[in-house]
């Protein structure tokens, strides 16, 4: 097929996911696939080993489960199949999506422990020691590596040695990270880390995955709180009948992640594209700085992924900002803290930073209008 021949986007998405994929990864999905054929089958085990490779030290103690739907769908069917009924989750929370982890918990009746740091604090160490020294009934600590709700990096690596330490099975949340920043399984102590295919990974948005510790992975047989989310369940099917998942399947996303995955391979690994993906970050927000706009998080915690920015006067409109940046070909993200009025700006994505320049030159242009 001729891929240049593909028509192109009206305008990239430098939003957290979904985000802009290639063309080749969106060509994938022009074939049909059966589900139980071998040939399928094997796409999914292809993946699988490719992810645990990528996310582990050593690739034999962990496995990778894939799951139907978006991102929040994998984080529950971790929340409600580790942990035990007799146990209980530390969540610390900085964010939208570290509060969903302990909302899951709650909904699912599952005792558990809200450590809120607030929306733009760092999780305290001490903090989180003291917890995890008097609450013996704690058996499970979760925690979002990249908070997609401001664009902080938590200390995750620090969190993972206290859990280490007390005994703690640590779960992860690297939904907006995973692929785009390097780290190991080994190397946060995590035994389940959860992303999803339409982040770093590039691919389309359809499905999650879960990376888990293998012991840790047979500890959750019969533990589900769900029938469709049972992630041993879903685990076992793809073991046993080597890449079968259990009900239908999302198959044309599957085949865009194998060509996503590729690409990752391509473009350098995880590494290279940790460089650009900060190189984007660097280019976004040295510009937006130039041009008036501040920044929320301090330098060290800010991550690659994505930046948030204060409204730069009290009269701003986001709305119309976005409209017309999106007339010039970029869509944008709103804020999503209630702090302060925030807009957001993602640098993941098949996006590059001569993108990031042209983004900046038509918000100059949209400024000078705005303020003539
Ligand atoms: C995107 C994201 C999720 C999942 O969100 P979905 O909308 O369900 O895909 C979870 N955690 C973090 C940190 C995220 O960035």
């Amino acid at each position: 097929m001729d891929i240049s021949k593909l028509p192109d986007n009206p305008y990239i998405l430098l939003t957290p996911g979904p985000l802009s994929c290639s063309k080749t990864v969106k060509a994938k999905m022009l074939t049909d696939h059966c589900t139980w054929d071998a040939e399928y089958n094997n796409i999914v085990e292809d993946i699988r080993t490719r992810l645990v490779k990528i996310a582990a030290e050593k690739p034999e103690d962990y496995t990778a489960t894939l799951m139907q739907g978006s991102g929040t769908f994998s984080v529950e069917s971790v929340i409600g199949s580790a942990i035990p009924s007799d146990g209980k989750l530390l969540v610390i929370a900085n964010g939208a999506y570290g509060q969903r982890i302990a909302q899951i918990a709650s909904c699912l009746k599952i005792s558990n422990l809200l450590l809120d740091c607030g929306e733009t604090g760092v999780p305290d160490m001490t903090e989180i020691e003291q917890i995890l020294k008097t609450d013996k009934a704690i058996s499970h600590m979760a925690m979002v590596h990249c908070e997609t709700t401001t664009g902080i990096l938590n200390p995750v690596e620090e969190a993972g040695k206290l859990a280490a330490t007390y005994g703690k099975i640590f779960i992860l949340d690297a939904m907006s990270s995973f692929g785009g920043i390097p780290f190991t399984m080994e190397q946060y102590n995590a035994s389940f880390m959860i992303s999803s295919a339409n982040k770093c990974i590039q691919g389309v948005p359809g499905f999650g995955f879960i990376i888990a510790k293998r012991n840790e992975m047979e500890k959750c047989k019969g533990q589900a709180r769900s029938l469709s989310l049972d992630l041993y369940g879903q685990w076992n099917e793809m073991e046993k009948n080597h890449g079968k998942w259990r009900y239908t399947s999302p198959t044309h996303v599957v085949r865009a992640f194998t060509q996503a995955l590729v690409e990752l391979e391509t473009e350098g690994g995880v590494q290279a594209r940790f460089q650009r993906y900060s190189k984007n970050q660097k280019v976004v927000s040295d510009g937006m700085q130039n041009l008036g706009f501040k920044t929320i998080i301090p330098e060290e915690y800010q991550s690659p992924i994505i930046t948030s920015f204060l409204y730069p006067e009290a009269e701003f409109s986001f709305e119309s900002f976005y409209k017309k940046l999106k007339t010039e070909g970029f869509v944008i993200y709103p804020g999503k803290i209630s702090a302060a009025p925030t807009f957001r700006i993602g640098s993941i994505g098949h996006v590059f930073p001569e993108d990031m320049e042209r983004l900046l030159k038509a918000i100059e242009k949209t400024r000078s209008k705005a303020l003539a």
